[in-house]
């Protein structure tokens, strides 16, 4: 099938109102939210529901052109920037709420639902939907379902996979399935825990059955300033050795707080090496002896200061430095490349600390903003774009922090996904024979690697070139295929 016939035919199937191929409007999609990465699609069609979803699979499958599922575009690793010449589905018009049902505290969606809509929906009848990224205000739960996404509060609820119980996918074959199911068990292959976290190469997620959780009945919300930030990492394994698992446990260094501090008043010292954001939620009699706990370890680790925020507004103020931080950095440098190792707690410090020398030999700072509950960096490389070499400087500086990271027996992505980010270090995580396993399994489930190509797996044709750079020889061989 020709581009013109293609394009004829998916104008068919979700109405003409519905199709973006103007070269000015892609370009709004050549990217997500690592933008250092660009891949130019050949159009956008913004589906209804499931069977225009079969639809377009079924005409991408038969013309040979890749197709890549796109939420709000908020990924970090790449995974929602389209294989060069593409077809982008885009999930805004499938953004409802299909049926909330509080008896057995479980929510049915499509895939485009924005997270936290839902729990505004919720939270007036008691309950939220707890997987809560930073980017929640805009990403989406089909997005957060594909990129097995974490967030604050994770630490104490669990990632998006423990949140979902059943999801409608479309596969390559154009047919719909169901995944998991609307109760506690499902029989068989855990199919939807398999899907989860497969950053848009397996399937088309349409439809999801989530969790909600029920509102605690207290919150109590500390912030913990240390002159190093190497006791602030101390504390956090400490508390969670002690037994105590706060709701979240947040850190960020003294980069982060100047740039927060910079853009809005959040109340961190400006003069601390690194802040500690703690949250406890459960009931308020059995909160105190925690506090109490999570206070003596934090001063035996030189606490210079602690306080517990004493209103709504005030706890408010707290959270809005950690959530809006990413985009507080550019108060400090002219770009940032956010990473996300995950490390075992107890090395959180040396890895740090690593992550200064790696710096210091590339000549660029790192900031550090986490969820250190659970180890999980975001290692963010400040560099300058318009700096000829600077980019490509940044991905290898952002590389090597990778990679001590594997060393101190960490792994590669905690919540962001691989994308077309970290799959050169999948070979620094994972032997050749498990990197096959995850080849067959991907090869069984789309033989003709219709979705998302060129992300997760290292090799294969589809490259993207770094912004600003030329195009290596993959790019330009997609573009040819697809315009024949
Ligand atoms: C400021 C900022 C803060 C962030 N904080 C966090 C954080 O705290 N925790 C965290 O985990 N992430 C975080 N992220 C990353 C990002 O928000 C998450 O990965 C999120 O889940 C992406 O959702 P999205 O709707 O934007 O998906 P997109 O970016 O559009 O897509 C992400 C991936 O999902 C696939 N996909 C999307 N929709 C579907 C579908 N319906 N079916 C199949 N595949 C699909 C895409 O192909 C792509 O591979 C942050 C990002 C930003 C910019």
């Amino acid at each position: 099938m020709d581009q013109a016939t293609l394009i004829a035919k998916l104008t068919g199937a979700v109405g003409a109102d519905y199709i973006h191929t103007d070269p000015v409007a892609l370009r709004a999609y050549n990217c997500d939210a690592l933008t250092i990465y660009k891949g130019q699609p050949s159009a956008v069609v913004l589906p209804a529901d499931t069977e225009q979803v079969q639809q377009v699979v079924r005409l991408c499958r038969e013309a040979g052109v890749p197709l890549i599922p796109r939420g709000a575009g908020t990924c970090l690793s790449g995974g929602a920037t389209p294989a060069p010449g593409g077809v982008l589905a885009v999930f805004v018009r499938m953004n409802q709420i299909l049926e909330i049902d509080y008896e057995n505290h479980l929510a049915r969606v499509q895939p485009g639902v924005v997270n936290l809509h839902l729990s505004r929906e919720t939270l007036p009848r008691g309950f939220h939907y707890a997987p809560d990224p930073s980017s929640q205000m805009a990403c989406t739960i089909g997005g957060n379902a594909a990129e097995n996404s974490g967030g604050a509060h994770c630490l104490k609820y669990g990632m998006t996979t423990n949140h979902i119980q059943g999801m409608t996918v479309v596969l390559a074959s154009g047919d719909a399935v169901r995944l998991g199911s609307d109760g506690d068990e499902a029989p068989g292959l855990d199919l939807r825990g398999f899907f989860i976290g497969s950053e848009g190469t397996f399937a088309v997620t349409t439809e999801l059955t989530v969790r909600l959780t029920p509102n605690p009945e207290g919150v109590r919300t500390m912030l913990a300033c240390f002159k190093e930030v190497g006791d602030a990492c101390r504390t956090v394994s400490e508390v969670i050795a002690a037994g105590a698992v706060p709701a979240a446990m947040e850190l960020m260094d003294r980069y982060t707080i100047e740039a927060v501090e910079k853009v809005m008043q959040a109340g961190y010292p400006k003069d601390a090496g690194a802040v500690l954001l703690i949250e406890l939620d459960g009931l308020p009699s059995s909160m105190r002896p925690l506090e109490a706990l999570i206070h003596g370890i934090c001063m035996r680790n030189a606490c210079a200061s602690f306080r517990a925020a004493q209103s709504e507004a005030e706890r408010d103020s707290l959270w809005m430095g950690r959530k809006r931080a990413f985009g507080a950095f550019g108060a400090i440098a002219p770009a940032y490349y956010c990473l996300d190792g995950t490390v075992p707690r107890s090395k959180l410090a040396v890895v740090l600390e690593e992550f200064d020398r790696i710096a210091a030999r590339y000549g660029l700072r790192i900031t550090n903003v986490f969820h250190a509950g659970d180890g999980s960096l975001h290692p963010n490389v400040l560099f300058d774009d318009r700096v000829p070499g600077e980019t490509a400087r940044a991905v290898e500086c952002g590389a090597e922090v990778l990679r001590a990271c594997i060393r101190a027996g960490g792994v590669l992505s905690g919540e962001h996904g691989i994308g077309i980010e970290k799959k050169r270090e999948m070979r620094d995580q994972f032997d050749a024979a498990t990197l096959g396993i995850m080849e067959r399994v991907r090869d069984a489930v789309d033989p003709e690697g219709i979705f998302n190509p060129g992300k997760i797996l290292p090799g294969g044709d589809v490259e993207f070139p770094l912004a600003g750079a030329s195009q290596p020889g993959g790019v330009a061989r997609m573009a040819a295929a697809f315009s024949k």
